[in-house]
């Protein structure tokens, strides 16, 4: 069958119906792994088994952590380098007093009005079942690939993915595995949410910011709050959130920020001129940039305190005093040069500081190489007036994982989101419409029939 028929002979209507039941499997992951009702992570993956026949029959499988599927589909020859194709099943929770908002329950997976609605429809569901349409369907279709294809779905991606995709990506390493590329989800067909972008944009994550949370604490004298000491240990804690606030990370121009403003310069409504030249006007406008806090958190290491606590009564002064930072680390920076910024402007003042999660940035990935080059290609095919833009990711996937096995990691789900649709991910109304879902098959078709055996 020719490349375009393979295409047209797929059967939406039963992948929509697909997607519809994997929403209602409500595999929603916590903080705390003890929380996780892994029964319907269980009903998950025989969910997969039994609508994906010729996957199971000729993939091997292996399950990491017990809930991590991972498919090999195994080529004849040996001779060119893997691809890896990501998705995850886990869902972040509803909160309950927003159930009331949702126009469909969030576990339904009502198919109404060109849209499949429910917990995951986006995030990332629509990913997982896409990529099994498309390979079940080439399967189907006699389609054999020129190299080994992988597909491994987290099941604990929502809370930092340290069972899923840390351990298959442990398990790749050890098999000295080098994937040609890998694709996870990530960005996306942005239509309004840079202002004054007058094209389509399809943005592609290159890279991502570490993320790290930290926790600072000042001892002191305690005692009773009627005689204040002149430094209390909240009053010090106070002092270094200001400080570090006033006190920003210095401002940096990396790769993937540099190649989003210039790719993006053309069509922009107002200043062109300064985006197309934006390496030489960097270090005079960074100041006027980093007023936009999306802006500000691409071109810097970010520093947010997101707790803090001391006393547990009005009248005792507590001996101890705490705040928790979430880092967001640029390229260039690390985890160590962050926590050394944070004394540095805060001398003269005790504290400690303990790590409570050390992530720090990713790779970045070339935008030179033959998969973004296909990427690129594919999307333009699929929507013609769409630019290909780079960009850094300031959220985390479960990609950076796999940094150790592959440079080409690409972040990208074919569909085409409003500011309206990107708000409903993590929140009330998610939901994907029929003809986005279809070109996320559509993309992973296409794209293995580019790796096609002779
Ligand atoms: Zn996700």
């Amino acid at each position: 069958m020719s490349n375009s028929n393979i295409e047209k002979s797929f059967n939406l209507d039963r992948a929509v119906q697909h997607l519809a039941d994997s929403i209602k499997i409500k595999t929603v992951s916590y903080p705390d792994y003890e929380k996780m009702d892994f029964k319907l992570f269980d009903e998950f993956l025989l969910f997969l088994e039994k609508t994906y026949p010729n996957i199971n029959r000729v993939c091997k499988k292996e399950l990491v952590s017990g809930y991590c599927p991972v498919y090999i589909w195994e080529s004849q020859s040996n001779n060119n380098k893997p691809i890896l194709l990501l998705g995850h099943y886990d869902v972040v929770p509803v909160e309950k007093d927003s159930e009331a908002d949702w126009e469909e329950a969030p576990f339904s997976g009502t198919v109404k009005d060109d849209y499949i609605w429910g917990r995951g429809s986006l995030d990332d569901k629509n990913q997982v079942i896409a990529v099994m349409e498309a390979i079940e369907h080439l399967m189907s279709n006699d389609y054999t690939p020129d190299r080994d294809i992988y597909m491994v779905f987290g099941f604990d991606e929502e809370i930092g993915g340290m069972r899923g995709a840390e351990e298959a990506a442990k398990a790749f390493k050890e098999r000295n595995i080098e994937f040609e590329c890998v694709i996870d989800e990530g960005g996306c067909i942005i239509t309004d949410m840079i202002e004054g972008l007058t094209v389509p944009a399809a943005i592609i994550g290159i890279a991502e910011k570490g993320s790290t949370n930290i926790k600072i604490t000042v001892e002191g004298q305690g005692g009773h709050s009627s005689m204040p000491d002149r430094n209390t240990t909240i009053g010090t804690i106070a002092k270094i959130i200001s400080n570090v606030e006033n006190n920003p990370m210095p401002a940096r121009l990396i790769m993937p920020v540099r190649e989003m403003l210039r790719t993006m310069a053309p069509y922009m409504k107002e200043n062109k001129f300064v985006l197309k030249n934006i390496d030489h006007l960097f270090p005079i406008i960074n100041p006027v940039m980093a007023k936009n806090p999306l802006i500000n958190a691409l071109i810097r290491t970010t520093i947010a305190f997101t707790m803090t606590g001391g006393g547990d009564v009005p009248n005792v002064l507590p001996r101890k005093a705490w705040t928790v930072a979430n880092l967001r680390i640029l390229q260039g920076d690390s985890v160590d040069s962050t926590l050394e910024h944070i004394k540095k402007v805060n001398p003269g003042i005790n504290f400690e500081i303990e790590k409570m999660l050390v992530e720090e940035p990713s790779e970045i990935s070339s935008i030179d190489s033959e998969s973004y080059k296909i990427l690129g290609n594919i999307i333009n095919e699929i929507y013609p007036e769409a630019v290909i833009i780079p960009y850094l990711m300031i959220g985390g996937t479960d990609s950076r994982k796999y940094l150790e096995s592959c440079k080409n990691i690409y972040r990208f789900s074919a569909v085409i989101l409003t500011k309206e649709d990107d708000a409903a991910i993590h929140s009330s109304n998610e939901r994907i419409s029929i003809i986005n879902f279809h070109n996320m098959i559509r993309f992973y078709i296409r794209f293995l029939l580019r790796y096609q055996s002779e």
